[in-house]
């Protein structure tokens, strides 16, 4: 068979690992999971019940379904004009690189940054430009304008980026935007917990704003994400989305959520709360810990990331090691924001193996 080249420059997607993984490897009875960013309070009550309200699995659904894009059109501040949704914040940005990118073109990347996109960057048989960022992790303007050349289709903007946890810089953000007539990819993905977003840059004709589902709301595995797109771009994404991109019950638990702001804002405040908590147990044992405004934090360890998570595994917690992503040293650790009691195991195991 002949498969493309591109893929021999592609490694896949590697997930958190399993709870039941773990569990089996390590013959534990408790493992808790701190290493995909999931929502630790579960899905919102009202959403499984929408979710759970749909029985007419035989028929396709809405493609673009009008009343979810105008809930998230009143949620976002935009009309549903504006909205395109997809796959999670995955399918929209697939279908925005299916709409822009050919062989050979040149996607800007701040590192480090999700993984995902020098995935999608090489699937697209592209290159991954990759511009470090400033010691802070905010993105270093003029490295990343001096890196745009005529086969710029794509920058990446993350804000709170993946894994570093900081949000971008406005003015940053302003001059990108303002300095380069390229498409500019606004990755929200944990937009709702920080205490600033990037909405307003919508406006702009050369970006997009994406945010999902799956991470403040709960609903991960539904997988569905959506963007705040220029009109023209809207006309032309529905041309190169998959038929039926978004499931019925999807749609039904998205709105469902998005009714229930309660929920909402308890998961966000609870969040926020753990994480100024965590970060500040971890500082009082010499961890070194990034300031972050999303539902994790990265650390600088003491020993190898590899070591670290490996002893976290033993002890029942998973974390994820980010001495393999780009841009990442090998005292990376990345962690999500758990209930209070996981938090407490991951402290508690922290101090034990650090301080001993
Ligand atoms: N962007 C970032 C920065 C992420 O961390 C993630 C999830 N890991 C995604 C996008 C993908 O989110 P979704 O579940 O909406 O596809």
């Amino acid at each position: 068979m002949r498969f493309r080249e591109a893929l021999g420059r592609i490694s896949p997607y590697v997930p958190g690992k399993s709870i039941e993984e773990v569990k089996k490897k390590y013959g534990l009875d408790k493992v808790v999971k701190l290493a995909s960013n999931e929502n630790p309070y579960g899905a919102n009550p009202k959403a499984i019940k929408a979710f759970k309200s749909f029985e007419s699995l035989h028929i396709y659904p809405d493609p673009d379904p009008e009343d979810l894009r105008q809930k998230i059109g009143e949620y976002v501040g935009y009309e549903a004009e504006r909205i395109v949704v997809g796959a999670g914040i995955d399918g929209v940005m697939e279908n925005i690189f299916k709409l822009f990118v050919e062989p050979g073109d040149r996607i800007v990347i701040p590192i480090p940054s999700f993984p995902y996109y020098h995935i999608l960057t090489r699937v697209c048989g592209a290159f991954d430009v990759r511009v470090r960022r400033k010691r802070n992790f905010t993105i270093d303007v003029r490295s990343l304008l001096d890196a745009i050349t005529e086969k710029t289709k794509i920058v990446l903007v993350c804000s709170p980026n993946n894994p570093t946890g900081n949000v971008e810089n406005e003015e940053v953000v302003k001059e990108i935007v303002e300095s380069c007539n390229v498409l500019v990819f606004v990755d929200e993905a944990y937009g709702e917990f920080s205490s600033k977003n990037l909405l307003r840059f919508a406006e702009y004709e050369n970006v997009v704003v994406a945010r999902t589902f799956s991470k403040a709301f709960g609903l991960a595995n539904l997988r569905i994400g959506y963007a705040v797109v220029p009109e023209e771009i809207r006309k032309e994404y529905l041309k190169v989305s998959t038929p039926f991109p978004l499931s019925t019950p999807a749609k039904f638990a998205a709105m469902a959520a998005l009714e229930d702001r309660k929920f909402l804002k308890f998961v966000v405040e609870k969040t926020r709360e753990e994480r100024e908590r965590v970060g500040k147990k971890l500082r009082e044992i010499g961890v070194k810990v990034y300031p972050s405004e999303a539902n994790f934090i990265l650390i600088e360890t003491p020993i190898k990331s590899s070591e670290l998570a490996e002893e976290l595994l033993k002890r029942g917690i998973i974390v994820r090691d980010c001495s393999k992503f780009i841009g990442c040293n090998e005292y990376h650790v990345r962690v999500s924001i758990g209930r209070k009691e996981e938090n407490d195991l991951f402290i508690e195991a922290m101090e034990d193996i650090v301080c001993s």
